[in-house]
């Protein structure tokens, strides 16, 4: 059998307009939001890697959602449409049909503006997830690296690997107050690395961090989300430098820095 075969999930893009059952500030920059409503039914998400397409009221306070048509999504002619970012699904309750996401308050932004204004009763929309990349199960250690904005995805890894996984997380955040109780089942190390007044698009901490880091014993998975050009060059101190296979990375920019050109 092929060692380390990761898989790819396609889902039917379902568009759905939620409620906002429950607001709850877990740091000083993250705000939880818990949604709900009947339009939630069937919400799938198979891995933490996942994102859904949040959509937030325009500037006239309206939600204007797009179809999902021929592949695209086509929003109608004539209205501003409501703004849309990635957020990752933190944990889904089947059960209570409740959806989790994790906002981080970083200042100016459509979504983080609307997320620190959040309360219960009000609607926003959600797209997807769209697919779902599985990572193989059959790593000897996990590796995840990423700034604030990847914290949603790393607790959701950490709540979702199985007893006797190997795993290390290093992880960027505002300051000391920002670190939150994560908890797993598998053997995690977990360093949390305070930027304090660093801007977040020029911090090094990360890659310092993963500089010093001891090779895991075994083949590993290196997981990295972080603001995108970070992103880029870990992934290729990994590849070029480090000569861990391109199958072995997986990094994404979560977001883009003002004056960043690199796409991940
Ligand atoms: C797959 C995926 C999953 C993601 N999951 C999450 C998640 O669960 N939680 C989460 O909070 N974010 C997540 N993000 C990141 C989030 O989509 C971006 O931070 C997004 O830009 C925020 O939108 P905004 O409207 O607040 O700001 P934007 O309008 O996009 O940006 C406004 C300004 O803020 C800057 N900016 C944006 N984000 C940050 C930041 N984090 N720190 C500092 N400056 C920033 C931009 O450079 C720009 O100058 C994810 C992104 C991806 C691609």
């Amino acid at each position: 059998m092929t060692r380390h075969a990761h898989q790819m999930q396609r889902h039917t893009v379902v568009l759905r307009e939620l409620d906002v059952l429950r607001v709850e500030r877990l740091t000083p920059h993250m705000q939880r939001v818990v949604l709900g409503g009947n339009a939630l039914r069937g919400f799938l998400s198979a891995s933490p890697d996942d994102h859904v397409k949040l959509f937030f009221p325009n500037s006239a306070g309206q939600l204007v959602l797009p179809t999902a048509g021929n592949g695209r999504l086509e929003f109608p002619e004539g209205l501003e449409p409501s703004p849309m970012r990635d957020y990752t699904p933190r944990h889904y309750d089947d059960e209570f049909n409740e959806l989790t996401v994790d906002f981080v308050l970083h200042g100016d932004g459509p979504a983080a503006n609307w997320a620190a204004q959040a309360q219960p009763g009000q609607r926003i929309g959600a797209g997807g997830p769209r697919g779902s990349f599985i990572v193989a199960d059959d790593f000897d250690h996990y590796v995840m690296i990423g700034d604030e904005t990847a914290l949603p995805a790393v607790g959701r890894w950490l709540d979702e690997l199985p007893y006797g996984a190997q795993a290390t997380a290093l992880v960027e955040i505002p300051g000391s107050a920002d670190r939150q109780s994560l908890s797993s089942r598998a053997q995690v190390e977990l360093t949390w690395l305070e930027r304090d007044s660093l801007d977040p698009a020029a911090s090094r901490l990360l890659e310092q961090a993963l500089e010093r880091l001891p090779a895991p014993r075994g083949d590993a998975f290196w997981w990295i989300a972080a603001e995108s050009s970070r992103a880029r060059r870990m992934r290729q101190y990994l590849t070029d430098e480090l000569g861990v296979p391109k199958e072995w990375v997986r990094a994404t920019g979560y977001w883009k820095a003002p004056g960043s050109v690199e796409e991940e």
